[in-house]
């Protein structure tokens, strides 16, 4: 089927990173063979964070290693410095199937920055070129995402213009992929509309970008359905719309996948997601974290007419 969007599931990743409740790596492994079998093409599989701040993704290495061997899925590892990216690169040369990419993270303000990963902008640009180079030396493609571009936690409003200047110095240090991200949940549709729409001038209408959407404030969907109109094809979004951030206060779950996948294909775009099977997904991951996962359409299902009942309604 050809796939008019792309989606990229992470909630093996910033799905769970926040979850009091671990999963087990053979349970990572049999999530992410669920999304592929789902229809996920792209999955962000682990991080490769200090476990000391993050012990949810302390087995990285162990993910890699189980990653079913499919060649038609993209496989992704999160890192927010170089020692996360040469320990991706070894647990990858170590691994059967390994991973495809990179996905390293630039942090839009000082604040966040040093909160989220002890550096300000400008050293995260600096550490981010190094990821990207390192990355590439060790044959993987390199994607950034700009966290917090929409809304920062501690300094408030993120000019669209200083998050554009952000992407264009990772496009020209090598990044394959930009994405920018509402990691608190803040932005409205107009924003990532703007955001999308002055992207794609400044860096080119080819050039791959990505949205990476929470939906603390009910507006993620929407969110997506903005940047669509202005061109962006590829979603990030977590099944059950599991997630959140431990560095960001009050930051809610990603976007559901359910979510996503029920707007696009109504609307006659294909997702490649089956949507029943991402739903039985959703019942099985609910049953190994213990409680109902977030997502309206996971727990609602597919909009499927049914006979009128007896009962009149009150
Ligand atoms: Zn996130």
């Amino acid at each position: 089927m050809t796939r008019a969007v792309e989606i990229v599931e992470v909630s093996p990743r910033d799905g769970l990173q926040n979850e009091p409740v671990g999963l087990s790596t053979a349970d990572k492994i049999a999530l992410i063979e669920r999304v592929i079998a789902a229809g996920a093409r792209r999955v962000e599989v682990a991080s490769f964070v200090n476990p000391r701040r993050v012990p949810q993704m302390a087995d990285g290495e162990a993910v890699v290693a189980g990653l079913p061997n499919r060649s038609d899925v993209r496989f992704t590892g999160l890192c927010l410095n170089e020692r996360g990216v040469e320990r991706a690169l070894a647990a990858s040369a170590a691994a059967t199937r390994g991973l495809d990419e990179i996905g390293c993270v630039l942090v839009a303000t000082d604040a966040f920055g040093i909160a989220n990963q002890g550096q300000t902008v400008a050293q995260g640009i600096a550490a981010n070129r190094a990821m990207i180079a390192a990355a590439k030396l060790g044959g993987l493609r390199a994607q950034v995402t700009i966290a917090a571009s929409f809304g920062c936690p501690y300094e408030g409003a993120v000019a669209e213009d200083h998050v554009l200047g952000l992407a264009e110095a990772m496009v020209e240090a090598g990044a394959d992929e930009i994405a920018f991200a509402d990691t608190i949940g803040v932005a409205v549709p107009a924003q990532v509309a703007s955001m999308v729409a002055n992207a794609r001038r400044r860096l080119g209408d080819d050039f791959p970008i990505r949205v990476h959407l929470h939906d603390t404030r009910g507006m993620a969907p929407a969110n997506a359905w903005a940047a669509f109109q202005e061109g962006c094809r590829t979603f990030d979004s977590a099944l059950g719309g599991l997630g959140g951030c431990p560095f960001a206060p009050k930051a809610a779950g990603n976007l559901a996948t359910e979510e996503l996948v029920y707007m696009f294909e109504r609307a006659g775009i294909a997702t490649g997601i089956d949507l029943v099977a991402a739903i039985d997904t959703n019942r099985w991951l609910a049953e190994r974290m213990g409680k109902s996962l977030p997502s309206r359409v996971g727990r609602v299902g597919d909009f499927v007419p049914h006979p009128p009942q007896e009962q009149e309604c009150a």
